[in-house]
């Protein structure tokens, strides 16, 4: 509540919690209800006592009646269909934050224009059903999370992220395992909600058009391989706990998030609408898949028909549900994920794209940092290329490239503002390598 909002000088609520307020001179302002009871009041007593006594002549009836205004409470504002662009463009969008990844960026694409084509067809029956012309079409296109599989720094979260930006909706990452049920040491679930209604702005319709991502969700899936005790065992309660809501419920949170307690005031969301993707590494997936398909061809000789051994890549295009209810999830949680999309492992171009491609690219940064001090920063295509074969040797995807990038330049920015003459640094393989200092 702001401090000069105007309040009810009989019951104290300001206009933000009241129907209506009329605003009189000086302060003396009353609510709707406060009003009602006022008159409630007057007809009782006045019937009593004295019928005829109005105690004002009609000018000073008139003349305070003209130094009232009534001041509603703003209408909120209508909810505005969310501006849609074609898978196309949605992908080409991507294209230019998100390196490779072409056929997830494509599943990806397709799903959220679906997602958002449905919403939108629900704003306009639900306005024309207001406007009593509502349609006979009653066929409601029901909502699909989505599922991203693919190892860490493949750009997961980055896609997740991405379309959010794309589309102008509101935005929240969670990670699965420091989820857990209500009254369990951890975050509870519904957490997740009040950072998305905090990315809304508060705004708790834009809120339930958003779109959450939750990561590590194969880590919850895991039976007995709990990472703490305090936790149920199974992981099977959380993933319980998050069907609710990706599925679709009624939650009540408290706007500031923290634990819920008696005499809190809590807003509702409601999540039917909420896009949610969930992503995971799903570490060990791949050998479920190729054992199944393996099994499918024991007939043949060869475990493909042209006798070739299949790549990761091609194995996982195989998945089915079954392979991940195999893995540890619940029926019911692939159920409501039914969209699956596979990341492919990041080649050695692929991250040399990473470093030098995209807007925000590591090296563009690097660049502009030593610009700052006048000194041209350059690196040689083969020292490129030598930091991303660090960055598949950690296996960490182009989350490594960072950490890899500090660690030799670090010494090259600790020396530099000591060098004036310095007006170039040329990075090469050996200085990624550590092999040499710098070389200018
Ligand atoms: P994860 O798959 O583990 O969710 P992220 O999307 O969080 O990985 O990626 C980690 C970082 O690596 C991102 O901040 C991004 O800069 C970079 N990155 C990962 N994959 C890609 C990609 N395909 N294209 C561009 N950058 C990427």
């Amino acid at each position: 509540m702001a401090n000069n909002e105007p309040k009810c000088a009989f019951c104290g609520r300001p206009r933000s919690d009241v129907g209506i307020l009329i605003i009189g001179p000086d302060g003396a302002n009353i609510c709707d209800e406060c009003a009602k009871l006022c008159v409630e009041m007057t007809e009782s007593s006045s019937a009593k006592h004295n019928p005829n006594a109005t105690g004002m002549t009609p000018a000073k009836v008139a003349q305070t009646a003209a130094q009232m205004t009534v001041d509603k409470k703003p209408e909120p504002e209508a909810l505005q269909p969310v501006s849609l662009k074609k898978p196309e463009e949605i992908r080409r969008v991507l294209d230019g934050f998100v390196i490779g990844q072409h056929m997830a960026k494509k599943v990806l694409s397709v799903a959220v224009y679906n997602h958002y084509k449905r919403l939108n067809d629900k704003l306009e029956r639900e306005r024309k059903a207001a406007s009593g012309n509502a349609g006979s079409d009653d066929v409601e296109v029901e909502k699909s999370n989505i599922l991203v599989i693919g190892p860490t720094g493949s750009g997961k979260t980055l896609l997740a992220k991405t379309l959010a930006r794309v589309l102008d909706v509101p935005f929240a990452i969670a990670d699965a395992t420091t989820l857990t049920q209500a009254g369990y040491v951890g975050e509870d679930v519904e957490n997740i909600l009040v950072r998305l209604l905090q990315a809304a702005g508060g705004d708790v319709k834009r809120a339930e058009r958003g779109i959450i991502y939750v990561d590590e969700i194969d880590k919850i899936g895991r039976k007995g391989d709990s990472a703490s005790l305090t936790r149920d065992v199974s992981g099977e309660g959380v993933q319980q706990a998050l069907l609710k809501i990706i599925e679709g419920t009624r939650a009540n949170i408290p706007p500031n998030g923290g634990r819920k307690h008696p005499d809190q005031k809590y807003v509702e969301i409601d999540t039917t609408d909420i896009l949610f993707i969930c992503g995971g590494a799903f570490v060990g997936l791949e050998k479920i898949v190729g054992s199944r398909i393996g099994n499918k061809f024991l007939g043949f000789d060869t475990p493909t028909a042209s006798g070739r051994e299949l790549s990761a890549e091609e194995i996982m295009a195989e998945l089915q549900p079954e392979d991940l209810f195999e893995f540890g999830m619940i029926p019911e949680f692939i159920g409501r994920l039914p969209i699956t999309s596979v990341l492919d492992h990041l080649k050695e171009a692929d991250l040399v794209h990473i470093l030098t491609q995209p807007r925000n690219a590591l090296i563009k940064q690097y660049k502009k940092l030593f610009a700052m001090e006048n000194v041209e920063l350059e690196f040689e295509e083969a020292a490129i290329a030598e930091i991303a074969r660090k960055a598949i040797a950690l296996r960490t995807g182009a989350r490594g490239l960072r950490s890899i990038l500090e660690k030799f330049m670090l010494d090259i920015m600790y020396e530099l503002p000591n060098r004036p003459d310095v007006k170039r640094v040329v990075i090469t393989p050996d200085i990624v390598c550590g092999k040499t200092f710098f070389k200018n």
